[in-house]
């Protein structure tokens, strides 16, 4: 881990990246880059880069985990051992079982899973290079993979974390911010904002929390408009175009 920063936002209020505080990460996707998944995507935020590939719908194994009404969605968040600056752990943790919980939870009311009853419709995430906030990364990048699978949803989620650093609401916090904060504040939403996931780490105040939530909506908007340009270049490009590229 690095070493405690004497501050962590300057003297003319900005943070050590250059960020103000109601500002996110750079980020870049790409769609589609998994031949042998029915869809998937690339995505970097900041330093953080994840891949994720969904499969699906498709026959459940084992059988007994089927359910007759609709499909079951599964969501598998992985940090391989070489993400992080200390080696992670390979295999599932108690962090990677919660991240999997919650994520899932944040897509089950926009997935319109009893169109595929007895089915599942199986996300994978992958963390190839952490530097916090990759939850709500990871989530960014889902809802891109399942459009690109064609899985009906009812809009798209989006995820960005608030946080308390030196004192300061900031919008998504990177590893110093993370490390070193006084608090951090996962959040996702619908299209419509809905919050679908909402964690905690840290104290405070009522106060505190509405002024995060002001930065989280604007951030959230922010990445809503970058998730649907991404998807409108694919959807939109003629097919002969693709066709040719292939
Ligand atoms: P998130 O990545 O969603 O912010 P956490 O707050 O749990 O989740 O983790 C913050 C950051 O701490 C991660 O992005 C990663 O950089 C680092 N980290 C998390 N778990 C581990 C681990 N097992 N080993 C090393 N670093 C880790």
């Amino acid at each position: 881990m690095s070493d405690k920063p004497e501050k962590l936002i300057t003297d003319d209020g900005l943070r050590l990246d250059g960020r103000h505080a109601d500002e996110i990460r750079p980020m870049k996707i790409e769609i589609g880059v998994l031949s042998r998944a029915d869809g998937s995507c690339y995505l970097e935020w900041g330093r953080n880069k994840i891949l994720v590939g969904v499969f699906g719908p498709r026959e459940v194994h084992p059988r007994r985990s089927q359910r007759a009404d609709t499909a079951v969605i599964r969501y598998k968040y992985n940090m391989a051992s070489f993400s992080t600056e200390d080696r992670a752990r390979p295999g599932p943790s108690r962090r990677s079982i919660e991240i999997s919980k919650v994520s899932r939870e944040a897509f089950e009311p926009v997935i319109m899973a009893e169109l595929f009853p007895k089915t599942a419709i199986d996300i994978f995430v992958e963390i190839l290079q952490a530097d916090a906030g990759t939850r709500t990364a990871a989530i960014n990048a889902s809802s891109i993979a399942l459009a690109d699978a064609g899985i009906p949803m009812k809009g798209l989620v989006t995820s960005c974390a608030f946080g308390k650093v030196d004192g300061q609401i900031v919008l998504d916090l990177n590893k110093d911010e993370d490390n070193y904060g006084e608090a951090d504040f996962p959040v996702a939403m619908t299209q419509d904002g809905e919050i679908t996931l909402l964690q905690m780490d840290g104290n405070l105040t009522p106060d505190e929390i509405r002024k995060g939530f002001e930065l989280v909506k604007k951030g959230c908007k922010e990445i809503l408009e970058i998730q649907q340009a991404v998807l409108r270049k694919k959807f939109e490009t003629p097919v002969e175009e693709t066709e040719s590229e292939a």
